[in-house]
């Protein structure tokens, strides 16, 4: 997706769009729900600065258009050809996670529980909605991950996902079956 070259001083941004670090509309952090053509006010989620606005607000603009280029339910809605938005990425995150959680080791070695230490270490610094990363890296630091056994990983990250999900005002997963979502499968 590419900005407009229109002159946007005055343009507002499209309700529910958060800002990146740089002050800038970050497509990564905004929920494609939210996005709707703007009216008349200026209205963000999130507001670091507001350095380089009339670039924001074209790439903005551009964002908002393609958003309202579709309705209805935002998994079936958008091309698969589209970027991810928050969502659709936390949902592949979420699923990489407690995969990988669910076919850890029973008994890892040093070097699995160093290398999953790693990958879960990662995530604050790469992953790329920023205010996303620095939560996850609020909560590592708070509550840091348990890797000795498959068992143990799989529940501090249901419980971490629980942590997110209430902080996003979501219902909590019963932990009892994560595996069951993640490995096994609904029993007949
Ligand atoms: P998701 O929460 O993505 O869950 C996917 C599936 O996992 C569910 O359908 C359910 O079957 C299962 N599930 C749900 N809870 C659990 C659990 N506790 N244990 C095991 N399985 C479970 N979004 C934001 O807006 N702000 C943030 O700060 C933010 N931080 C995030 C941090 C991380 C590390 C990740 C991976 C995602 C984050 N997200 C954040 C995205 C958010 O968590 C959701 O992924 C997104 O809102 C889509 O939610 P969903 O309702 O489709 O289901």
């Amino acid at each position: 997706m590419s900005a407009t070259n229109q002159s946007s001083s005055t343009r507002p941004l499209p309700p529910g769009t958060v800002l990146g670090p740089d002050g800038k509309p970050c497509k990564i952090c905004t929920s494609f729900r939210n996005w709707k053509l703007p009216t008349s006010s200026r209205a963000t989620t999130a507001s670091p600065n507001k350095g380089d606005a009339a670039q924001a607000m074209a790439s903005a603009t551009a964002l908002a258009a393609s958003a309202a280029a579709g309705e209805g339910d935002t998994h079936t809605r958008r091309s698969a050809h589209c970027p991810p938005d928050v969502e659709s990425l936390g949902r592949a995150t979420w699923t990489f996670l407690h995969t990988t959680a669910a076919y850890y080791p029973e008994s890892p070695t040093p070097t699995q529980r160093a290398h999953m230490l790693q990958l879960l270490h990662s995530l604050p610094q790469l992953y790329p909605c920023s205010h996303c990363a620095g939560d996850l890296g609020a909560r590592l630091q708070r509550r840091p991950p348990d890797v000795r056994s498959r068992a143990a990983l799989s529940a501090w990250l249901c419980a971490t996902h629980n942590e997110v999900n209430v902080m996003l005002g979501k219902p909590t997963f019963d932990c009892a079956r994560v595996d069951e979502r993640w490995k096994d499968g609904p029993k007949d």
